[in-house]
């Protein structure tokens, strides 16, 4: 989905999709970036305008591109401070064509299945997010009961024991509200009756394993900071990124407040 020109306003995408009638073929050119897998993948699930002159959500299609399609490169992959093991790029398709069954769902139906989509990640999202903030909890009460400071534990002292008793909550609210969201996906609910749940689950959740990792690498001191001690310091990278992919904490915070309010239109 995501484009140099457009990320959280994904509906504002420049990739083109036309179906060739003669060729019965679908031919796509554009550029996407930040997409996970880029060049890994065996198969890509490319969006791209059909119907330009509709509003977005009702001139998108997505179709199937697979890895060894001709005029597919992956001209750059990024850098990133954490999550280190995940590789991320740049797609590039010029003038791509692939076959007619290549469509996915329905011609201009290509919104629909991005609000699925990043249903499904969101509930994803709060349970990855959910590793990163028990891990970082793990090593921080650890830390605060053995760790002596002015001749008692760390964990004895009201400041630090506050921060411990925030992350213990703020795990608990995320692992509830992402249980809820998966049970909520499992039974078969999408779309937009899941949006507001499903939001809420990745929101509170990588918010959370920001605020655990960074609570900890607090209560660590330097030893926080300090990539020889351990995975406090790398926890804080993977964090970072969370509240980020999947739709930005902005944007869930959007869908929730629009799902409140259905009588009056927010602005974006
Ligand atoms: C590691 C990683 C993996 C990714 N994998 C994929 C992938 O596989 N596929 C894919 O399609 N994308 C992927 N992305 C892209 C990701 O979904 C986007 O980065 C994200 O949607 C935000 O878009 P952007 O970076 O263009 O930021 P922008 O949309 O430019 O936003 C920048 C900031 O402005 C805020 N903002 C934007 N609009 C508003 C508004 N109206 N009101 C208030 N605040 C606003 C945003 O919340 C954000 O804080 C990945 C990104 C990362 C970092």
């Amino acid at each position: 989905m995501t484009e140099p020109s457009v990320g959280s306003d994904s509906a504002g995408m420049e990739t083109r999709i036309r179906f060739d009638e003669e060729a019965g073929q679908w031919v796509i050119s554009g550029v996407k970036r930040y997409i996970s897998n880029a060049s890994k993948a065996d198969v890509y699930i490319v969006w791209g305008v059909t119907n330009p002159n509709v509003p977005p959500q009702k001139g998108l299609t997505a179709v199937l591109i697979p890895a060894h399609a001709k005029g597919l490169t992956f001209p750059r992959l990024y850098d990133f401070a954490g999550r280190r093991g995940s590789i991320v790029g740049e797609v590039a398709m010029d003038e791509v064509r692939v076959p007619e069954e290549n469509l996915l769902g329905d011609v201009n139906g290509g919104f629909n299945i991005m609000l699925s989509a990043f249903n499904f990640e969101r509930v994803i999202l709060g349970g990855s997010s959910l590793g990163v903030a028990r891990a970082a909890f793990e090593i921080a009460c650890q830390h605060a009961q053995s760790r002596v400071s002015f001749g008692q534990k760390l964990g004895q002292k009201q400041l630090i024991w506050d921060m411990i008793a925030q992350m213990s909550w703020k795990i608990d609210a995320a692992e509830l509200l992402t249980h809820r969201a998966a049970k909520m996906y499992d039974s078969g609910i999408g779309g937009k009756d899941l949006m507001r749940e499903a939001s809420q689950a990745k929101l509170v959740a990588t918010e959370t394993a920001v605020f655990c990792a960074d609570r900890t690498v607090q209560i660590l001191g330097g030893d926080g900071v300090t990539r020889q001690y351990g995975k406090a310091e790398q926890l804080y990278r993977d964090a970072r990124t969370l509240p980020i992919v999947g739709g930005t904490s902005e944007m869930c915070k959007y869908l929730i407040a629009a799902r409140e309010m259905p009588s009056i239109r927010l602005n974006l």
